[in-house]
């Protein structure tokens, strides 16, 4: 038995609790202690459920004890991105408008958790609703980087990086709209899973933009991402986006060879742009897939990437605009009342509730929505997306997935990036196109750059998770990037 439980990736823990070796309340004291001792330096939870989760570990353990409903996950310390909702305790968003929020009813990833045995051990810092990539928006102050302290762990799901990365929880769940779960997991070493669009349910997420939001894992490896995708995906009734496909089992597609598969380097990816380290990377990358027996295309093209950014930030202030106008002080979350009248409570209940990038994203959408610039934008930037999707479609005509940098650069500096929105949109050019086509796709660690860890990204075809997991497991089993532990 390891000396330092809270390193356990989920299927070694699953193991020795199995086995009975070790009981679920001492792998949760041992997480929490670790919390207690990374928390003050890394500032990756805004919420740490120690008691909730010492109860839970007690029920996981009696279950472990009978044998009875016993899966991969039951009695695994696991922490919430703030994003999604929790019965009972208070789900943030990263934002003072939801600070004091209490969900009623927990989200559908939640109950699925819980069905499987969760322990929660809290529940973790990201930008204000979701929108950022450096965990730098959030309301209750930046999470750091574990492998520098100086450095941003991403974002939005910043906290959920650098708590897996920090080995303050065996899992976390995150949620990507434009790379939030798979651009904080390369910057900190990890592995992070944005599911297809609909594969996953988004009932009880807080909304951002709800035709790209998807709810992901985020790992120590790709067998625990398998593991934990099969615990969320699945057609929810609650949630009309979610789709009525049949979950496979996902570990089946854990073979460590590629052989007959052909994987597609989209040109756009590596070109200018993209740093020197990071391409090193992930060109050593791209010839071990080939040592594993996979076929590499490098004539694929995907011409309208340069668009993608664009397109992303026109439709994703849209719909957050939409969804976020529910914030207005009078149903729930912040309420200024110190107002002359009702207009002025609401002006100013979203003038101090809300931060200063989720403000630049309303205005942004209400204007692209509005009555003279609809055709203009929103309805320019959807004939975009249609073009992104199908230039997509073709590629995997030839292609059964395809490789690229997740981000463009490693782990940037703190404060580096907050005055320029647009450098900071920069950081999400290869991760964003996917999410607009409704893709699959996983980041898996590849080497380093600076010192600073680096990911090697795999998209794959609607519901075709079992190849991207398949890919990045052959990969991940060929090399020992994610035996590399942050120096903290
Ligand atoms: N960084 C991107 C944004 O700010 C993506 C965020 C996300 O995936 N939630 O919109």
């Amino acid at each position: 038995m390891p000396s330092e439980l809270f390193r356990l990736t989920v299927h070694e823990a699953a193991r020795l609790l199995a086995r009975r070796e070790v009981s679920s309340t001492e792998l949760t004291r041992a997480v929490l202690d670790r919390i207690e001792a990374v928390q003050g330096r890394l500032n990756a939870f805004v919420t740490v459920t120690a008691e909730l989760a010492l109860e839970q570990a007690r029920e996981a353990d009696e279950r472990l004890t009978r044998g009875e409903g016993v899966t991969p996950l039951t009695g695994i310390p696991a922490a919430i991105k703030d994003v999604i909702c929790t019965r009972g305790v208070r789900t943030t968003c990263g934002s003072r408008m939801l600070e004091n929020f209490v969900p009623p009813y927990d989200a559908t990833v939640i109950e699925r958790l819980k069905a499987a045995g969760l322990v929660m051990v809290g529940k973790t810092n990201m930008d204000e609703f979701a929108m950022g990539s450096s965990g730098e928006n959030s309301y209750f102050g930046p999470t750091r980087n574990p492998w520098d302290e100086e450095r941003v762990p991403g974002g939005s799901s910043s906290g959920s990086a650098a708590a897996v990365a920090a080995d303050a929880c065996l899992y976390a769940l995150g949620s990507d709209t434009g790379g939030s779960i798979r651009q904080p997991a390369a910057l900190c070493g990890i592995v992070g899973l944005k599911p297809t669009y609909g594969r996953v349910s988004r009932y009880g997420l807080v909304a951002f933009a709800s035709s790209l939001d998807q709810i992901g894992p985020m790992t120590k490896d790709v067998t625990d991402a398998a593991l934990v995708l099969q615990a969320i995906a699945g057609h929810d009734p609650r949630d009309s986006t979610s789709a009525p496909v049949e979950v496979p089992d996902y570990a089946a597609s854990l073979v460590p060879d590629l052989k007959g598969l052909r994987l597609g380097v989209p040109r756009e990816y590596m070109g200018e742009g993209v740093e020197e380290g990071v391409r090193r990377a992930v060109e050593e990358a791209i010839d071990r897939l080939q040592e594993l027996g996979a076929e590499v295309d490098r004539e694929v093209s995907l011409p309208s990437t340069p668009y993608a950014l664009a397109c992303y930030y026109i439709i994703a202030p849209s719909e957050a605009s939409a969804n976020l106008a529910r914030y207005d002080g009078v149903k729930y979350g912040y309420s200024y009342t110190e107002g002359a009248s009702m207009w002025e409570n609401m002006e100013r209940t979203r003038q101090f509730g809300f931060g200063a990038e989720v403000k630049r994203r309303i205005m942004l959408g209400t204007y692209a929505l509005s009555a003279g610039y609809y055709d203009a934008y929103y309805l320019k930037a959807q004939k975009v997306r249609t073009l992104i999707r199908r230039e997509f479609e073709a590629a995997f005509q030839r292609c059964d997935a395809l490789v690229t940098p997740v981000s463009p650069t490693p782990a940037f500096r703190l404060g580096e990036k907050v005055a320029d929105p647009l450098q900071m949109y920069l950081s999400d050019v290869f991760t964003i196109p996917v999410n607009i086509a409704g893709l699959p796709s996983i980041s898996v660690p590849c080497g380093f750059s600076q010192g600073l860890p680096v990911g090697l990204q795999v998209i794959g075809r609607p519901f075709d998770e079992p190849t991207i997991l398949r890919v990045a497991y052959a990969y991940e089993q060929a090399t020992d990037w994610h035996l590399r532990r942050a120096p903290l």
